[in-house]
């Protein structure tokens, strides 16, 4: 999205580009995990499980989680639908710097509605943007409750709540789509692994 507010702005070409980082890291190539789903499916908890898989290999990572980049970046933006996609718009711009800096990014957010994630897969090249669904029913994700915040949405105390008066838009052809209803968290996280190191990204 180009903002109409940034006039007489250049792209500066740098010397250093990105295949020359990732020649020099060497053992992977880079690309956004772009986990989506419920809030309470397993997002965060299998990035990180990713991520230690990852780190334990000598693999370089970054993961971005939805609610501390609403601490910094993004703590200007509410769960209004029109603050939703500016939050999504941002994250994608950050994880293409990332993947531009040659790291293997995992972020962990909501990202509830198709087009803004179709809008960040179009930042990135074909390769480089890996779609993880966390495929949680919400009647799953509502017993667990890990953070107290269904209850809250059911009693009307948070508006705006995915599931309960927001919409989630279930990815239509996720590359990857993992099922926590009958997979433990290593064995999500193993299906990821197994998917980036199937694909040449390991
Ligand atoms: P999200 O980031 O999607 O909001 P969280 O990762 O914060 O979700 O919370 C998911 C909760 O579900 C955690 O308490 C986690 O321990 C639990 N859980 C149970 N089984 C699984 C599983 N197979 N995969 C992921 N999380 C699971």
């Amino acid at each position: 999205m180009k903002s109409d507010k940034s006039t007489n702005v250049v792209w500066h070409q740098h010397q250093i580009a990105k295949a020359d980082r990732v020649r020099q890291k060497g053992i992977q190539r880079p690309a956004v995990l772009w986990f989506t789903g419920l809030s309470g499916s397993g997002k965060s908890t299998i990035a990180n499980a990713v991520e230690q898989l990852l780190f334990a290999k000598g693999y370089h990572s970054y993961l971005l989680d939805g609610d501390n980049v609403r601490h910094g970046l993004n703590k200007d933006l509410s769960f209004a639908d029109a603050d939703r996609v500016e939050n999504i718009r941002r994250i994608g711009e950050v994880s293409k710097l990332f993947v531009d800096a040659g790291l293997l990014v995992l972020t962990a957010f909501i990202s509830p509605f198709q087009q803004d994630r179709a809008l960040v897969r179009t930042l990135h090249s074909e390769q480089e943007f890996i779609e993880v669904f966390v495929d949680t029913p919400l009647a799953v994700c509502e017993q667990r409750d890990p953070k107290g915040l269904y209850k809250k949405a059911r009693a009307g105390e948070i508006k705006h709540f995915t599931g309960i008066d927001s919409a989630y838009e279930p990815p239509l052809k996720p590359e990857i789509r993992v099922d926590t209803s009958t997979a433990s968290v290593a064995e999500c996280a193993e299906q990821v692994v197994a998917y980036l190191a199937g694909n040449g990204y390991l």
